[in-house]
């Protein structure tokens, strides 16, 4: 940080100081990046006792239920099949095991850094099925569409999707009216509302009288847009404001919505710890069904469950902090992950874990 930024810092926590109601305030961020943000910069210490941040369902890579990580290893499992995955996918638990340890067991998993990567395996590997495992938000579903719609004009048919994205409105719905932890503001993501614009979180204010600031990533702009929340809470008000207006507009990305949508449709889809939310998810429109990988081998699991002991879903409803797992640290290590909270780059408890540890 440079000598203007820590300036800057001084004056923002100075302010928040200032505007700090002296209640007990809890304000959820909802995106991987800005927990990275608060651990690194220690945004934690800097806040009154008061003020509380909790950090919610923001990592793509956390909230995929133990079903669907169940489901992805019977797809890797078909004879033939290549399963292409993002390289923190494979070390995630499922009721059972990995997909690292379905790898070892025999199964073609290859880690990917982006779609286009697996459906080039597809495109040089004409007598395989090449099966995408699709995760992330409205941030990663347009470039998915545009692969699909790439196969499809290029006659590529042995690629496939197994589409686990979700959308991030629904679950901030569901969190708004849990009686389980009051939530008084939420930091809101910048690279999901990117895509999406502001209007998607409206209902916030409107219904929930929660306030909403969509916040950039660097230090400065989560400090700026805590003081914000602070001083409408403070305030009696119930506003959505977007602070990172340098990169989000009103109706977001319309070009990346029509492609989207253009492709995908919602459809009911089982959040990590959180339960089934309608609407909540994306799957394949019909128009584009064989690239469906659901529809084209049908395969389903049962008896899932989460990992024994594991509290990922506490800590992502903003119930539990990571370090008031039981197993934080101790069973449940980066190296040895019981839960994709503590697997993921993005996952609170191996940030929490990884941030104690440079102390
Ligand atoms: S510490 Fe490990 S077991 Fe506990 S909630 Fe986090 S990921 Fe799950």
């Amino acid at each position: 940080m440079n000598g203007k930024s820590k300036q800057n810092v001084a004056k923002l926590r100075k302010a928040i100081e200032n505007i700090n109601p002296g209640y007990a305030i809890n304000l959820m961020e909802v995106c991987g990046t800005h927990t990275m943000t608060i651990a690194r910069s220690g945004i934690r210490d800097m806040l009154p006792q008061n003020v509380r941040l909790l950090s919610g369902p923001g990592c793509p890579v956390c909230v995929t239920s133990a079903g669907d990580i169940d489901k992805a290893i019977e797809y890797s499992k078909i004879p033939g099949a290549v399963l292409a995955t993002f390289g923190d996918m494979i070390r995630v638990p499922g009721s059972r095991y990995s997909l690292s340890q379905a790898r070892a067991r025999g199964s073609d998993v290859r880690v990917v850094y982006s779609v286009y990567e697996a459906l080039k395996i597809a495109e040089s590997n004409p007598d395989r099925s090449v099966i995408f495992e699709s995760i992330g938000f409205e941030t990663t579903a347009p470039s998915v569409a545009d692969a699909i719609i790439r196969a499809k004009e290029n006659g590529i048919d042995n690629f496939y999707v197994l589409c686990l994205n979700k959308t991030v409105p629904r679950v901030l719905r569901v969190l708004s009216s849990s009686d389980e932890v009051r939530i008084n503001g939420f930091i809101l993501p910048g690279h999901v509302s990117a895509i999406i614009g502001v209007r998607p979180y409206r209902f916030l204010a409107s219904e929930y009288g929660i306030n909403g600031i969509i916040s950039g990533f660097d230090t400065e702009d989560v400090l700026l847009t805590i003081a914000g929340l602070l001083k409408h809470i403070r305030d009696g008000e119930a506003v959505i404001e977007n602070q990172y207006s340098r990169v989000v507009r009103e109706d977001g990305n319309t070009a990346a919505l029509s492609l989207l949508y253009g492709v995908f449709e919602p459809c009911d889809t089982a959040w990590r710890g959180i339960g089934t939310i309608p609407g909540s998810g994306l799957k394949i429109k019909d128009e584009y069904g064989s690239y469906d990988a659901e529809k084209r081998f049908g395969i389903s699991v049962t008896d899932t469950h989460e990992p024994r002991g594991c509290r990922c879903g506490d800590v992502l409803r903003g119930i539990i902090d990571p370090q008031d797992c039981p197993l934080f640290g101790k069973s449940c290590t980066p190296d040895r992950p019981v839960g994709p909270c503590m697997v993921s780059s993005e996952g609170s408890c191996g940030i929490w874990y990884r941030e104690r540890k440079a102390l």
